[in-house]
């Protein structure tokens, strides 16, 4: 767990994630030390908000409630994390109630089918992802949308592709109207009609893009998710079209944010679009350095080796 926060830079995200930074780090010293490792509301408290006055269990509930809701988003970075360093479980958060309730992390071991068996090593000077599943838009709508993956079913396909058809009608309805009033018209030319071509221009304009987005996605399997379908509290999050089986049938859809560490200044490396430098690819870019820490991106070996010469040359 404690490796997973570093990495993700999660422990610094929300006042949740710092509880769980702290029952993390509390557990690993008990753990050294052969006690138990429950902890009541107050311990947890006293290391992370001792100055508030709020009664401990008032104070933990909702942000211990925050914590199971993400807890899914986790499953796949803590199997990994779990793969890279050599170990078979994974923590899970617990609870006993009572009075007053213990707070505990729970060893279990890693499911089958969460990570790949072997993680392959990050090369001299370069970057090893972690994912971190994200919320899929209208994750509110259904349960099942929270672990920011979603099954690629046949039902799903019919919708975006009817959903397409309807979008694409509706554009041409528009065209087709634009054109029919535009004969019939005699008067001449007025600002409001300059302006209604110019935004029915911008809309179909904007229709566009979609097609560009989806064609990408099916193509490349992975693209960085557009804003309007992720939280306003994250970026870099990208979108990935997973195939599971042989013939290409069952799949999911999932919103997945990667970081990695910066080996050359320990600042966080985000995936970001290329642009005209890299054209068509997604890379990784340090937040501390955005130009010079860049690293190649991918996301089947989860690997990045330095882009820059300077960077090779200082690890050479
Ligand atoms: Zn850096």
């Amino acid at each position: 767990m404690r490796a997973f926060l570093e990495t993700t830079r999660l422990e610094r995200k929300s006042q949740a994630y710092e509880v769980l930074s702290e029952l993390a780090l509390r557990t690993l010293e008990r753990v050294n030390q052969a006690q138990s490792t429950e902890f009541t509301a107050q311990n947890l408290k006293a290391g992370v908000a001792p100055d508030v006055t709020k009664d401990p269990s008032g104070w933990l509930s909702p942000l211990w409630a925050k914590l199971l809701a993400l807890e899914p988003q986790w499953q796949e970075g803590l199997a990994e994390t779990a793969r890279t360093l050599g170990v078979e479980f994974i923590p899970k958060l617990g609870k006993h109630p009572g009075s007053p309730a213990l707070y505990y992390l729970e060893a279990v071991s890693v499911p089958a089918d969460a990570a790949p068996l072997s993680v392959t090593p990050a090369p001299a000077g370069g970057v090893h992802y972690t994912p971190e599943a994200v919320a899929a838009p209208a994750a509110w709508l259904s349960g099942a949308l929270k672990s920011g993956v979603v099954r690629w079913t046949t039902g799903l396909r019919w919708t975006l592709l009817g959903g397409i058809v309807v979008v694409t009608l509706v554009a041409l309805v528009f065209v087709w109207l634009m054109l029919y009033l535009g004969v019939r018209t005699t008067r001449p030319l007025s600002l409001a009609d300059v302006l209604g071509i110019a935004l029915g221009i911008a809309v179909i304009a904007g229709l566009a893009s979609p097609y560009r987005f989806l064609n990408e996605l099916f193509d490349l399997r992975i693209v960085l998710a557009p804003s309007v379908l992720t939280p306003i509290s994250l970026d870099n999050v990208t979108l990935e079209m997973r195939r599971r089986d042989a013939d290409d049938e069952v799949g999911e859809l999932a919103f997945v944010r990667y970081t990695a560490v910066c080996p050359i200044c320990d600042g966080q490396v985000l995936v970001d679009s290329g642009r005209s430098e890299f054209p068509g690819r997604l890379i990784g870019r340090c937040r501390r350095s955005a130009r010079e820490h860049v690293f190649s991106f991918d996301h089947v070996s989860r690997i990045g080796v330095p882009l820059r010469d300077a960077m090779k040359g200082a690890r050479a």
